[in-house]
């Protein structure tokens, strides 16, 4: 049994299918969404790059012989061996038996506990906050060109960004594209008066990686017109600002959230061993030590890396992590020793929009501009886990070089217009229940 259909969950269950007889034992894998979502494009889809479906490839499609089951895990008994799940359409709940349970369940946002974070910013984690965000761009755009209230006027024109990372340093880039591309369809919003303010805690974008990346970064950002703060972190946030732990304050009405995640919260009433984070703590086979048949890996768990440290949570390892997992635990079954992880990173990449990219080569050699950006193209077109979605993606970006961002607003407008529409013909109002982004 594999809880979670993200990157780690679905290459074991592809590698079991292939390194298991059919008959030799049953695969199941739960998941609440009946795809993988392939998180790199995520910014691009924030922004109107990409199209939300391009992203994700139905779980169904990518495995042969595995049972899915699309449900939400929900309570783990280890010592019964079985796990408790809401079917996500139905709601029904069902106790599921198990003989090894694989735990790759991910992580999600994490807002520490600041007051007013959670209620108050728009994350980038899943595919509904993608969609979210771009719909909140759009929003604000429409507001600001129709109204004559220059404070607010100015709220809704400054988008904060909080998080200096790959993800936050993305977004960025990403939202500058789109503001880039769509201003001209807003004659009463002048390009001045767009403020983007990304925020970072450390002393450099892309902590953690070599310093030459992050200060490009910073540099082509601000070249850009973005407005940079580093070394302050957030206080608070409400609806209508944020609070920086210096006392500064902006006043904002979208503040995008891409500071942190935390292990999913799922495991978190479970005996397992655990870090103060709450990641399951494996020994370096992935088996969790004490609990015999439980397995972890992906961004839910802490596998040693055999130099004392943890592997980080990102997609590269956790797509290498999945296939040597699941070798172990045929071998496991074969009644043969298993063998520990061991990956060398092959560095990290970040597009900064524009066609310009910072990457990290292995030896830690740093690539900047237009080649880092191709190769970032590059790599994760071929990294997309199927090719009709290669050709999808592809087809996006050559036609977001020819023309400007789509700024439909789906999700509002089509709904109020809808109503309308029926009041008009004299119909009662109708919502669709498997309404989405
Ligand atoms: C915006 C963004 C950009 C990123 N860019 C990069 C990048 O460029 N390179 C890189 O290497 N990494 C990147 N990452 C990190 C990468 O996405 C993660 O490390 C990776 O997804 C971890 O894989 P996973 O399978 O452990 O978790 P996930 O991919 O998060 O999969 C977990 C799965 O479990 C499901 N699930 C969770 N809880 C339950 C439950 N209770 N019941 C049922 N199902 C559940 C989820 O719906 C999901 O399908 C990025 C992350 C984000 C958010």
């Amino acid at each position: 049994m594999i809880l979670g259909g993200g990157f780690a969950g679905v290459s074991v269950a592809r590698r079991l299918e292939a390194r298991l007889h059919p008959g030799e034992a049953e695969i199941v894998l739960v998941s609440r969404e009946n795809f993988m979502l392939f998180t790199p494009m995520l910014p691009e889809v924030s922004s109107g790059e990409l199209d939300v479906r391009h992203v994700v490839t139905p779980i169904r499609s990518q495995l042969k012989r595995t049972r899915f089951i699309l449900a939400d895990a929900r309570k783990l008994d280890v010592a019964a061996k079985t796990i408790e799940v809401a079917h996500t359409l139905s709601g029904e709940v069902e106790t599921l038996a198990y003989d090894q349970i694989v735990l790759a369940l991910g992580s999600s946002t994490s807002t520490f506990g600041l007051p007013g974070v959670a209620e108050h910013v728009f994350a980038l984690k899943t595919l509904e906050d993608a969609g979210i965000l771009r719909n909140r761009f759009v929003w604000l755009l429409e507001l600001a060109d129709s109204i004559s209230d220059e404070a607010e006027r100015a709220r809704l024109l400054t988008v904060v960004v909080v998080g200096g990372g790959f993800t936050g340093v993305e977004a960025t880039g990403e939202l500058v594209e789109l503001f880039r591309s769509v201003l001209r369809f807003y004659p009463h919003v002048r390009r001045q008066e767009v403020r983007v303010i990304l925020i970072e805690g450390g002393p450099t974008l892309l902590p953690g990686l070599p310093e030459k990346m992050g200060r490009y970064s910073a540099e082509l950002l601000r070249k850009r017109g973005v407005e940079i703060l580093t070394g302050d972190g957030v206080a608070s946030a409400d609806a209508t600002s944020i609070t920086l732990q210096s006392g500064k304050r902006i006043d904002t009405r979208t503040i995008v959230w891409s500071a942190g995640v935390k292990p999913a919260a799922t495991l978190a009433d479970t005996p397992l061993p655990h870090t103060k984070r709450g990641a399951i703590v494996v020994d370096g086979d992935f088996r969790v030590p004490g609990f015999p048949g439980v397995w972890a890996l992906g961004d839910c768990a802490s596998i040693p890396d055999g130099s004392g440290a943890t592997y980080p949570p990102t997609a590269q390892h956790a797509i290498r992590e999945g296939p040597a997992l699941a070798d172990n635990l045929v071998a496991v079954l074969h009644g043969r020793p298993t063998r520990p992880f061991r990956f060398r990173s092959l560095g990290m990449m970040a597009s900064l929009g524009g066609r310009k990219a910072v990457a990290q080569l292995p030896g830690d050699r740093v690539l900047t501009g237009f080649l880092a950006w191709f190769l970032w193209r590059s790599y994760y077109l071929l990294r997309l886990p199927s090719l009709d979605r290669r050709l999808r993606v592809a087809f996006d970006w050559t036609l977001e070089l020819m023309f400007p961002r789509d700024i439909a607003e789906l999700r509002v407008y089509t709904r109020n217009a809808q109503s309308s529409a029926a009041a008009d013909a004299g119909l009662p109002p109708r919502t669709d229940p498997a309404a989405h982004v």
